[in-house]
């Protein structure tokens, strides 16, 4: 089976977007990959945060990955920060990497926008990430479309690598799927829907309660005309919820069309609440268990990570023989 990495930042509270966008399709793809899934505490460093509140959100998004279906039997969950590799191999990369290149990634050119001190942290960002998937010889790489940019980036490092120091790393091929790879905000809907927006009401959170969709939804940005109609030029906070909605209900987006057809925002807004508190339902229910029982949370991780550990450590003896680090055997 081709390996799978895929990383998430606990830079907040899981959303709508990353479900769709990743989180679901991770799940879904847990037979057809071997799969190494991450909570990538070191790129959560990348933005202010308080030290409090980090080791607390890795706790939770451990717990909502395993309530949305992630299973530990089959698939390797741990916490970046436990495998020290991660940070040796971004630095190695980072000197293959160019200063040009890394300037040009879009992520951090929107992170960095109207922020005085931007942390170096935030510009090696992609560098992280590329240790992240080759440490493992990822083939594949299922991640949202605003990650394509640095998959991209991940697989010139690769090639960069094995033409200098011989073949050492897979190139791994991004995988994104077409439905959900960029919902968008509910404020916004020009921006990508984001952990790190200072709006919660930009979001619907995984752990919402009921009451908070509802308001959340009724509060969205609706686009001029009140027609219900996919068009993401014209319409696009329309097109948006007509993807949530779908994508949650697996009612294809024109049958959606023709049942609202003279319907105004206000019914169509409902009906989505319903859908999406529908939806996240069985999840909640189960995340309630696991927070309840952070221990077995907290061992799951433990284990995740002295598995990854052993495959991380065999791959950097032979990344620093390579490179030439270190003594003659
Ligand atoms: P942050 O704002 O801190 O960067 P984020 O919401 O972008 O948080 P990440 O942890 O950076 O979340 O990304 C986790 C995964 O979710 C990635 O695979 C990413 O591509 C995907 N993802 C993030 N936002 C969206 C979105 N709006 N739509 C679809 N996929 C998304
Ligand atoms: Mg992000």
């Amino acid at each position: 089976k081709p390996r799978a990495f895929s990383g998430i930042q606990p830079t907040g509270g899981i959303h709508l977007g990353n479900y769709l966008g990743a989180i679901r399709n991770w799940v879904l793809q847990q037979d057809q990959y071997d799969n190494i899934f991450s909570i990538v505490d070191l790129h959560a460093m990348t933005i202010p945060y308080d030290p409090r509140e980090l080791r607390q959100r890795t706790l939770e998004v451990g717990s909502v990955l395993l309530a949305a279906g992630i299973d530990p039997e089959r698939s390797i969950l741990f916490v970046q920060s436990d495998v020290r590799e991660h940070t040796e191999l971004c630095w190695i990369l980072g000197t293959l990497a160019t200063f040009g290149e890394l300037r040009r990634m879009t992520q951090f050119k929107e992170k960095s926008k109207g922020n005085e001190r931007v942390g170096a942290g935030l510009f090696f960002y992609p560098v992280l990430q590329a240790a992240d998937i080759l440490l493992y010889d990822a083939a594949v790489v299922p991640v949202g479309e605003d990650q394509k940019q640095h998959i991209e980036l991940t697989r010139d490092l690769a090639i960069r690598f094995n033409n200098t120091f011989g073949e050492t790393f897979v190139v791994p091929e991004p995988d994104i799927k077409p439905a959900g790879a960029r919902i968008m905000s509910l404020t916004d809907p020009l921006k990508k829907m984001s952990k790190s927006d200072p709006d919660p009401d930009s979001r619907i959170e995984l752990r919402d309660p009921p009451e908070v969709i509802r308001r959340k939804i009724r509060k969205a940005v609706t686009d001029s005309e009140t027609v219900i109609r996919y068009d993401e030029e014209r319409k696009p906070a329309i097109s948006n919820l007509l993807t949530i909605y779908s994508l949650l209900s697996g009612i294809p987006i024109p049958e959606l069309e023709e049942r609202y057809a003279g319907k105004g925002y206000g019914q169509f807004k409902q009906d989505l609440a319903e859908v999406i508190i529908q939806a996240l339902a069985p999840i909640q229910q189960r995340l309630e268990e696991l927070v309840a029982q952070p221990g077995i949370v907290i061992r799951t991780l433990q284990e995740g990570a002295a598995k990854a550990r052993e495959l991380a450590s065999a791959k950097m003896a032979l990344v620093r023989e390579r490179c030439g680090l270190g003594l003659p055997p």
